[in-house]
């Protein structure tokens, strides 16, 4: 790395210990910006670096609420509003027990270069609590909500911050934010959440976006290689929202997808994956994988080990941070591998992108090839602005031209930096320039 950008990084280090995601995000986009500053020796003067790593306003507080036996439970709520250099702050909402401050940094830092790239006016933020909603009846998702936006509603509006969802947040948590929303401001402000409900202001597409756009990201990938999905041996990694809207997308696009996950096994099948039975197993009945191997003849459902024993050509990360190591990368890579689209945030090590790039295996990194999702969003405020709703194939349409746009935008930039197919460098500095150039013209704040 860059001895300016290494003294930076350390500086950016020490000052958020304990927040190894975060770390991890930041070096990550730290090891491609040497070149950038070469160009221009005005970021660093401006420091923009500095101010890029030091979210704009951080919020955690208290979200109390009680449970159907009636005890008190009490949670901690986030919301690390982190640049809006480019348009209000924009980013999901977790809901996990393994969220901390170091994750939500993670996840709003990248927010930040993944919404850039989308060519969107959004800029970069996320929230969540560590709240588990498994197991948890809806009335106590309700009342979790309730409690939730209680205090967050302050903070949020159309043109200042607009949450979604992202893992443990679907339409039904959405649905009990925006209600809480509305009744504490006496305004149906369409426009300050996304992920909504179709009735009620959401956009056509917005639920299928992410996995989508993961596939359309992939696909143009694999052009460049003079190859495509068709026919392509694929592995998914999670079984909710993104997972299951990549299997159906790639096997639209003729490919066979063969294993999924969840947190406690894989299912392994032939025949490709029957999207309808995994909707209804995973999304209507909020079930397990492992009754989906029940009800279909010929599937393997494995509880030892990882889905990354599985053997692809195409693999799509689709579950949470850090899911994928290097010792699966190399596994990947000796079986075959020939693309990865990461439609989770950052799902591969540091040692497993290493893996992957030395293999010459196209790797599409999260912050572009997932961005489908947050870009769809976008598209949602757009039609809550115009008070107007679009048709599934319209949508769906500016969807693909996103996916494509980024994908140009993420191989152009490699290519004008000397180091075609290198989408990590791509996307870093495509997201970077356009975030500094509005951070300069906006003056120190
Ligand atoms: N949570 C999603 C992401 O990681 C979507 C965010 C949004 O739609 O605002 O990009």
């Amino acid at each position: 790395m860059d001895a300016r950008l290494e003294a930076i990084r350390d500086t950016v280090l020490a000052r958020n210990p304990g927040e190894a995601e975060f770390h991890q995000a930041v070096v990550e986009v730290f090891e491609s910006l040497g070149p950038v500053h070469d160009r221009h020796p005005e970021f660093l003067e401006a420091a923009i670096l500095e101010r890029l790593c030091e979210p704009e306003r951080q919020i955690i507080f208290r979200v109390p609420w009680t449970d159907d036996q009636g005890r008190v439970q009490i949670n901690r709520g986030f919301r690390v509003e982190f640049n809006s250099a480019l348009g209000p702050y924009k980013g999901g909402l977790r809901f996990h027990p393994s969220v901390y401050l170091g994750i939500v940094k993670f996840l709003g830092f990248e927010q930040i270069f993944k919404n850039a790239l989308t060519g969107m006016p959004i800029g970069g933020g996320k929230g969540g609590s560590d709240f588990d909603p498994r197991g948890r009846s809806d009335a106590e998702v309700m009342r979790f909500c309730q409690s939730f936006m209680t205090e967050l509603y302050r903070h949020i509006g159309e043109y200042t911050d607009v949450p979604a969802g992202d893992i443990g947040v679907g339409g039904r948590e959405i649905g009990y934010l925006f209600g809480q929303y509305k009744r504490i401001t006496n305004r149906y402000e369409s426009g300050v959440l996304t992920g909504k409900g179709i009735s009620w202001g959401g956009s056509l597409v917005r639920p299928e976006a992410t996995g989508f756009g993961t596939v359309i990201f992939t696909e143009e990938m694999l052009k460049t290689r003079g190859t495509s999905f068709d026919g392509q041996r694929v592995v998914v990694s999670g079984s909710g929202n993104v997972a299951i809207n990549a299997v159906a997308k790639a096997q639209s696009l003729g490919a066979t997808v063969v294993a999924c996950s969840d947190s406690s096994g894989y299912i392994v099948d032939e025949a490709g994956i029957d999207v309808g039975l995994l909707r209804q197993v995973k999304e209507l009945e909020r079930g397990r994988l492992k009754d989906y191997a029940l009800r279909r003849s010929g599937v393997a459902y494995v509880e030892a080990g990882s889905v990354w024993d599985v053997d692809a050509t195409v693999a799509l990360p689709c579950a949470t941070q850090n899911e994928l190591d290097g010792d699966a990368a190399a596994r990947l890579v000796r079986n075959g591998l020939v693309a990865i689209g990461e439609g989770a945030n950052m799902p591969s090590t540091r040692e497993a992108v290493a893996v992957f790039q030395e293999a010459g295996v196209l790797f599409g990194p999260g912050k572009a090839a997932n961005a489908g999702g947050v870009a769809t969003s976008a598209l949602e405020m757009q039609q809550n602005a115009s008070r107007d709703s679009w048709s599934f194939e319209h949508t769906e349409q500016r969807l693909t031209d996103i996916m494509v746009g980024i994908h140009h935008r993420c191989a152009s930039t490699a290519d004008e930096y000397g180091e075609p197919g290198n989408y990590v460098l791509g996307a870093n500095i495509g997201g970077f320039v356009k975030v500094a150039d509005a951070m300069l013209a906006q003056g120190l704040i």
